[in-house]
């Protein structure tokens, strides 16, 4: 038996003796989880900073902030989630009541990406812990800086038998974390490709998963949007974290009316965001590494840069780039950009906008930029996708309210807030009867009892 085995071993050991299975516990363990977080919070924001250039603030807004205001939702309603939920009770049922009850799933393995290393690992860790399991945290090996941090926090908080980090490369770790091991349920963060591995893998064990995963997020910008506002907040998001975010804008649709305007107030959006050298400026960050810096140098190639295009390898950096009617063939418009990069498509009529956004698979997000109420809606039924904003971009994945998640490519299952607590948790549908009245209407034999059976059920 390997030691990883053992250790693995060891945990459902832990998870059956009950121990989590109890509200205090699971708070004990939370109270522990933000203190440790709040004891290295200097700690993360100096890894953050030399893995992918983010300031302090950004640091708090995208990763610690998130993670810490999670814990506090779960904090204050962890009782009130675990408590069985009374559900109305069919006729033929009566006089019984009916009850939906929380378990916990057990063991569960979190696998989580680099590009907001520390939230997209501890927000669902926060969720895991709430529902009571024992778990096993997978992070990214490319943010290497917070993988260490990261480390401390959990290895100083908990015990392994019960949180167990285990760092490494993704494709020599995940075998060995998922071959020998039948998990209760997985929860992969990361690319499309990737997802289908992580898939593959649970599939043999019959394990549940949530896959959170990627793709193209197209924005709308219609003739009805208020353009200054539109070309700030999608410029805001599209270049925070240099592009690197699942649900950043990955093209924009502009019809041609305002097409030419619009992409003046995108470039002064940028001038004024970043300054005239982006290189230098405060707010921009940096590509994860040489193998993305490349990618997306390649992307660029034989388009119309008409903003921006800028590069600098040894300090991984590509400025915000503007590209103008890219050809739906090209590289840029069939893979996720995942960069600094933002091309822009006009469109004359509806097929064209169906047609661009039906030419790759189910986008994670889709923003759609109007003063027009109607046509917001119309759009939100019209395209498959998994969730998003009209007039905003991203900041739906801040409400706790809404499940966030994607559909099909982009992924399957949510989390967030209660959202969290129902994927770790497993519910159990339950019938309480009583002994009396023992109605003897069901009993045999049912001959000519037809027509009674029609009436109740
Ligand atoms: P990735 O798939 O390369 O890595 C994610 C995790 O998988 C890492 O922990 C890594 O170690 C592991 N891994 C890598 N190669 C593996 C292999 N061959 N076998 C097994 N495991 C392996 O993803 P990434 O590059 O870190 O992240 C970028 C992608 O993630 C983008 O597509 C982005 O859209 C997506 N993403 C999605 C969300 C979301 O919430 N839906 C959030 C962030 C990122």
């Amino acid at each position: 038996m390997t030691g990883l085995t053992h250790h693995l071993n060891a945990m459902r050991s832990f998870f059956n003796t009950g121990v989590t299975r109890s509200a205090d516990f699971r708070k004990q363990q939370l109270l522990q989880l933000k203190e440790s977080i709040l004891k290295y919070e200097e700690a993360l924001n100096n890894a953050l900073y030399e893995d992918l250039h983010k300031n302090k603030e950004e640091v708090w807004i995208t990763e610690t902030g998130m993670v810490l205001s999670e814990i506090a939702t779960a904090l204050k309603e962890l009782k009130n989630w675990m408590e069985p939920r009374n559900v109305p009770t069919n006729l033929a049922n009566l006089p019984g009541k009916s009850f939906l009850y929380y378990e916990p799933l057990g063991v569960v393995l979190i696998i989580a990406p680099w590009n907001y290393p520390f939230q997209l690992l501890f927000m669902p860790l926060v969720g895991a812990i709430a529902a009571g399991n024992c778990v096993v945290l997978k992070p990214s090996e490319l943010a290497s800086a917070t993988e260490k941090v990261m480390g401390r926090i959990i290895e100083e908080a908990f015990d392994p038998a019960y949180i167990l980090y285990a760092p490494g490369e993704g494709a020599t770790m995940i075998p060995e974390l998922m071959d020998n091991f039948h998990y209760d349920h997985v929860f992969y963060t990361g690319s499309t490709a990737v997802g289908k591995i992580i898939y593959q893998k649970a599939a043999a064990s019959l394990t549940p998963v949530t896959l959170e995963l990627g793709g193209k997020s197209p924005c709308l910008v219609t003739p009805n949007a208020s353009l200054k506002v539109a070309a700030r907040r999608i410029i805001n998001i599209k270049f925070s974290n240099a592009g690197q975010m699942c649900i950043a804008p990955d093209y924009v649709l502009a019809h041609r009316s305002i097409k030419k305007e619009f992409i003046r107030l995108l470039k002064e959006t940028i001038t004024k965001f970043y300054g005239d050298q982006p290189i230098a400026s405060y707010d921009f960050g940096r590509i994860i590494n040489k193998k993305h810096f490349f990618r997306l140098k390649a992307l660029m190639a034989e388009q119309e840069i008409i903003h921006g295009g800028e590069h600098n390898e040894e300090q991984l950096f590509i400025a915000p780039t503007i590209i103008d009617e890219p050809s739906m063939d090209a590289p840029v418009m069939k893979e996720e950009i995942f960069g600094p990069l933002l091309p822009v498509i006009g469109y004359e009529t509806d097929e064209e906008i169906t047609s661009c956004i039906r030419r790759n698979e189910n986008p994670l997000a889709f923003y759609i930029f109007t003063g027009n109420k109607k046509e917001a809606e119309r759009w939100l039924r019209e395209i498959p996708f998994g969730g998003g904003c009209v007039n905003n971009a991203a900041t739906h994945y801040l409400n706790k309210h809404l499940p966030f998640g994607g559909r099909g490519n982009s992924g399957t299952g949510h989390y967030h807030g209660k959202f969290s607590f129902e994927t770790f948790s497993h519910v159990k549908g339950i019938l309480k009867t009583t002994t009396w009245p023992d109605i003897p209407l069901a009993y045999p034999s049912l001959k000519g009892k037809l027509g009674t059976f029609k009436k109740i059920i």
